[in-house]
């Protein structure tokens, strides 16, 4: 059966794109939908937000050839120190005490979709953009795709269609996958302050009654915050004054850093736990946000969404290359099962981190925080908590380990 594609890949965000990537040595006739321009997608505010990556991920995004050409824009988490506030526990993981470069990197958002982008564009990829998927439907050959692009409607085939749209999935909901959503309440105020004290490379995540404050390195003296609050308090510092902003800042966090001044925006990003009950339909996988939608507090979300990327493009490949059926049930059985366990791993390690330090009840309090100081003093502990925030721990694909 002709197909006009191998594999079309719904969605051109950071998963999409870095899976467009990871195959376009492949030999595979590839498409990508996406249904912002690229004026849209780098003007969009949602760039400004600060990611956190995985030394593991950095390791992936080298091997793909992207990290070369974002590193300079990136800066090393050496270390990373973990505290309660108010009460005695805290934490401090060492890049030097794991003998290793940095335990992570730090990295704007936009910076590295803009660069990602460019890269496909280099790449020559095909892009159907801007076009939105309307519809989509498997049959026993194809999946066979329904687009709009301006007044256009287009239709398209393809073996495989890969879902990398994001948190409000189309493909999900066209394919009627059931999806668990538990809102949170909270919301994720981002923005960047300047520091008078030097952060010295050091990420410091603090946990509050109020909810849990992330402040990042991104430049000498200045921090990307990535604050949790209940949504109505994100709603009063969002919109309230700068001075009441910093004022409650720096109660949250202290004067480790000394002074603290805004120097960009304030963001806000209402949070909630998306999950597709699976991750494979007929000729169809999800991949990145369109399967897990996450809590920010751990800085999971991309870095588990590039690990479906290098499975299932290293699948593909070998797939392939042995001249068998991309989109095949089986083929794409064995994709969710090895994919099943990191998924259950990293949104149950999530869920944990969040329950746990939201709630202020004097025994979870105390447990918490004797859990923290332990941890402190056991280093075998420390070691493991440390090769879990460099996305080391576990199984790794394979593309992961070859450098
Ligand atoms: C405040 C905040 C902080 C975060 N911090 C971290 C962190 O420190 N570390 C980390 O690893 N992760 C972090 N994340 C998560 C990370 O940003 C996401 O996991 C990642 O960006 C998701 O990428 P994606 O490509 O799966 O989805 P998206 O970025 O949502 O991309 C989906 C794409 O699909 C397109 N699309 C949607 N619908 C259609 C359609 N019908 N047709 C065609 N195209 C469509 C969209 O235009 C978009 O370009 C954070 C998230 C937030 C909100």
């Amino acid at each position: 059966m002709q197909h006009d594609y191998d594999l079309l890949i719904v969605g051109g965000g950071l998963a999409g794109n870095c899976l467009a990537l990871a195959l376009k040595d492949s030999g595979l006739n590839i498409a990508i939908i996406e249904a912002n321009t690229r004026e849209r997608q780098y003007d969009s505010p949602a760039g400004d937000r600060a990611l956190a990556l995985a030394a593991g991920t950095v390791k992936m995004l080298e091997a793909l050839n992207i990290w070369q050409g974002v590193s300079q824009l990136a800066t090393a988490i050496k270390d990373i120190h973990i505290s309660d506030q108010g009460h005695f526990g805290k934490v401090r993981l060492s890049a030097q005490k794991e003998n290793v470069d940095a335990l992570g990197y730090v990295i704007t958002a936009r910076d590295i979709e803009t660069h990602v982008a460019q890269l496909v564009d280099a790449a020559a990829i095909e892009q159907l953009c801007p076009a939105r998927l309307t519809g989509l439907m498997a049959g026993n050959d194809a999946v066979n795709v329904s687009l709009k692009r301006g007044d256009e409607a287009l239709s398209v085939s393809a073996k495989l269609l890969v879902g990398a749209d994001g948190g409000h999935s189309s493909v999900r909901n066209l394919l009627e996958i059931p999806q668990h959503i538990s809102d949170y309440g909270q919301t994720a105020l981002v923005t960047t302050v300047k520091s008078s004290l030097l952060h010295k490379n050091v990420a410091f995540e603090r946990f509050t009654a109020s909810g849990p404050l992330a402040l990042l390195p991104v430049d000498d003296d200045q921090c990307a915050i990535v604050w949790t609050r209940g949504s109505e308090d994100a709603e009063a510092l969002m919109f309230g004054s700068e001075a009441d902003f910093l004022a409650e800042l720096q109660h949250c966090f202290g004067y480790r850093l000394g002074a603290l001044s805004l120097v960009a925006p304030r963001r806000a990003f209402p949070l909630s736990l998306i999950r597709a009950e699976k991750m494979i339909a007929h000729r169809t996988v999800a991949i990145g946000n369109a399967v897990h939608q996450l809590h920010p507090v751990a800085g999971q979300g991309f870095n588990l969404g590039l690990r479906d990327v290098v499975q299932l493009a290293e699948m593909i490949i070998k797939q392939h290359q042995a001249d068998r059926d991309i989109g095949d049930a089986d083929f794409l059985s064995a994709y969710a099962k090895v994919r099943q366990k990191d998924h259950d791993r990293t949104i149950g390690f999530t869920n944990s981190v969040v329950r746990i330090f939201s709630n202020d009840w004097l025994p979870v309090a105390a447990a918490r925080n004797i859990g923290l100081t332990l941890l402190d003093h056991i280093p075998a502990a420390k070691t493991l908590l440390t090769r879990h925030a460099m996305g080391l721990a576990g199984r790794l694909p394979r593309l992961g380990n070859r450098r």
